[in-house]
């Protein structure tokens, strides 16, 4: 709890700080380099978004649209919201921007932050990060295979522990309809152990019943139907082509019939990333192919296939970056007044040439500012006192060795030749 006086952050919403920020960082680059090499661009759209975009795309009966947006009118009375998801937005945008008419497919991936007013817990906030892709105009099992492919090579190569692919198919327009009705029929002999929510799931969307996460529920879910034998012809073809592909490729998943998503545009391929370390919060991301998306937001017939990985969760399935990876070069100390100006012409110089340095302030001794240096986790303390400016040489610590280096850097040398010596002395690629 916060003093009181002090102002606290919002429930759910939280500071993202820069030992976390660097491992983001990390994740978010390597996302870019990876996507890029499956032909997908960067997209992105706004946060705020018109209600109606979610309210059509995600559906009316959602526990998102019915209870977990932020929503509010603007100050001309539009109906706004901010982003839970990013399909709905990066589709409206394709379809506004005509994306779809200039290339015979659409690829973009985005990263950034979603809303949802969720009750907070581990792994759950409310403002949380997305990275995702979306290819529009493809409804091949190609593209779900090669959609998949680049995830969990993704996850490979960003180091995830302990994650699997779960994978499904939940049909189409022609076979969904009738399963929908058989699993309303098992449902209503087993009414009496189904809990509230899921007799109102019941009414309008019964294959919620499978994302209950009641005991009770979730015992006599697991006796139900299966999509899997339900499927028609097409969705079945599709669904061995995508397994042929991944098999090929040796991506390795579980086939997970109780896998339905809860949004109600998904169609045929359906899957979720999920890791054992998470806990209850086990879904690290999920996506899957949605046929009707495009249209029922105004554009034309064309099919979709997408993902979302959470950021927060992925951050804590990956390997923790080096202890010793110490993002500072150096921190420039000068000792007393006079050594204040060479030592921040020195820092410039070297900060000129890419290099991260630190310059700590006058007045403290050299015992007291090696360790101010050393708390900020540089590499290299560089030292300007005052035999440095006579000699015109500043002396280098290095902080991990603790030793002084023989290499001194010249305080009149041009920037180029004092950055060469600073990497050669932290060993990194010149
Ligand atoms: P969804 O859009 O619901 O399929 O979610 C995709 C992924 O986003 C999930 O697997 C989570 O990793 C992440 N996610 C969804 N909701 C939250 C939340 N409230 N807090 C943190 N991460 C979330």
């Amino acid at each position: 709890m916060p003093k009181p006086g002090v102002i606290a952050a919002v429930k759910g919403f939280r500071d993202v700080l820069p030992d976390e920020s660097r491992q983001w960082e990390a994740l978010e680059e390597a996302a870019r380099a990876m996507f890029v090499r499956y032909g997908f661009g960067e997209i992105r759209p706004p946060i705020l978004e018109r209600t109606e975009l979610f309210a059509r795309s995600l559906g009316e009966t959602t526990d998102i649209v019915e209870k977990e947006m932020y929503s509010f009118a603007d100050r001309d009375e539009t109906g706004v919201t901010l982003r839970p998801e990013a399909t709905a937005g990066v589709v409206r945008a394709c379809i506004e921007n005509g994306l779809m008419h200039r290339e015979p497919e659409v690829r973009l991936f985005y990263l950034g932050p979603m809303f949802r007013r969720e009750r907070p817990q581990r792994g759950r906030f409310r403002q949380f990060h997305q990275i995702g892709a979306e290819v529009l105009g493809r409804d091949d099992a190609l593209a779900d295979a090669e959609l998949l492919i680049m995830l969990t090579r993704y996850l490979a190569s960003v180091g995830g522990k302990d994650v699997a692919l779960d994978l499904n198919s939940v049909g189409d327009s022609a076979c969904r309809p009738a399963y929908r009705e058989r699993l309303r029929q098992f449902a209503q002999v087993h009414l009496a152990g189904l809990c509230g929510d899921c007799h109102r799931r019941l009414e309008r969307n019964p294959l919620r019943i499978f994302d209950c996460k009641v005991e009770g529920c979730r015992e006599i879910v697991a006796r139900a139907p299966t999509v899997l034998d339900a499927l028609c012809e097409d969705c079945r073809v599709h669904l061995e082509a995508v397994r042929r592909f991944l098999d090929q490729e040796g991506v390795a998943y579980r086939m997970k019939p109780g896998l339905v998503r809860g949004l109600d545009y998904y169609s045929r391929t359906a899957f979720e990333i999920v890791s054992s370390g998470l806990g209850a919060q086990n879904a690290v991301g999920g996506g899957g192919r949605y046929d009707g998306l495009v249209a029922a937001l105004g554009g034309p017939r064309m099919s979709g296939v997408g993902f979302a990985l959470g950021l927060e969760r992925l951050a804590m399935v990956v390997a923790e970056p080096g202890a010793t990876d110490r993002a500072l070069a150096a921190v420039v100390l000068p000792l007393g007044e006079e050594a204040l100006a060479p030592a921040l012409a020195l820092a410039t110089r070297l900060r000129n040439e890419g290099l991260a340095v630190v310059l700590e302030p006058a007045g403290r001794s050299l015992k007291a500012l090696l360790r101010a240096a050393d708390r900020r986790g540089a590499r290299l303390a560089v030292i300007v006192g005052e035999d440095e400016i006579r000699a015109g040489r500043a002396t280098v610590r290095d902080l991990v060795r603790r030793e002084d280096r023989p290499q001194a850097l010249g305080l009149d040398a041009p920037g180029p030749e004092l950055a060469r010596s600073v990497r050669v002395l932290v060993g990194a690629p010149s």
